[in-house]
């Protein structure tokens, strides 16, 4: 059983890394964005929610989110582990998710933060605009979308820093290493 989370700044590529990574280990990638769209696209109650706060770029509430991660985390595919992509985001979300994973006795693994220099993710990005023709991503919105991820993550990433699960990856340079780079980490923390 192994039992993972990514956390990565846009760009990073870290939605690809994180199916790569969960391949390698058989267990399904549970991404909290996906979740909450397949909710928004299948017209549920808790769809109809989330979106709310999805259509202005919010946190949908600690609660719904922790909730829907629960009843996911329930499914047989996660009886083998997960790597969760997106959650926990916040202090509260860490905390629930311990609450969660402790009460079935399953301790988390590893933490893997991909680590990007900015300057390489503004590039990334800008290059990835102007392939898919999109204007709205300039450097500006760029930046300001690095710096609310780092707002946002900063209490999370120290939390299981404290916690000695941290596992900082260098997330530049080719998709392939950066993956194997990752599943080398995570490998060396499972075996102690
Ligand atoms: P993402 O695809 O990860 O960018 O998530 C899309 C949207 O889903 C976010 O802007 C939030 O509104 C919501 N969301 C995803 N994960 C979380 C989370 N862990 N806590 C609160 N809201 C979330």
């Amino acid at each position: 059983m192994t039992r993972l989370i990514i956390m990565g700044p846009p760009g990073s590529g870290k939605g690809t890394q994180a199916e790569h990574i969960a391949h390698h280990f058989a267990i399904p990638a549970i991404s909290t964005g996906d979740l909450f769209r397949a909710h928004v696209r299948d017209k549920t109650t808790l769809g109809a929610e989330a979106g709310k706060y999805m259509d202005h770029g919010e946190f949908v509430p600690d609660g719904i989110t922790t909730a829907m991660v629960s009843q996911r985390l329930e499914e047989p595919d996660a009886g083998a582990g997960f790597l969760l992509d997106g959650f926990p985001r916040t202090v509260a979300q860490v905390d629930a998710l311990e609450d969660l994973l402790s009460a079935k006795q399953q301790p988390l693994d590893a933490v893997l933060a991909l680590s990007v220099d900015d300057d390489e993710l503004v590039a990334r990005m800008l290059r990835r605009a102007q392939e898919q023709g999109r204007s709205d991503d300039t450097e500006s919105v760029i930046q300001r979308r690095l710096e609310l991820y780092r707002d946002e993550t900063a209490a999370v990433v120290s939390a299981y820093s404290k916690r000695g699960i941290l596992l900082i990856v260098d997330g530049s340079g080719d998709r392939e290493q950066i993956t194997a780079k990752a599943i080398a980490a995570v490998e060396s923390a499972l075996t102690g």
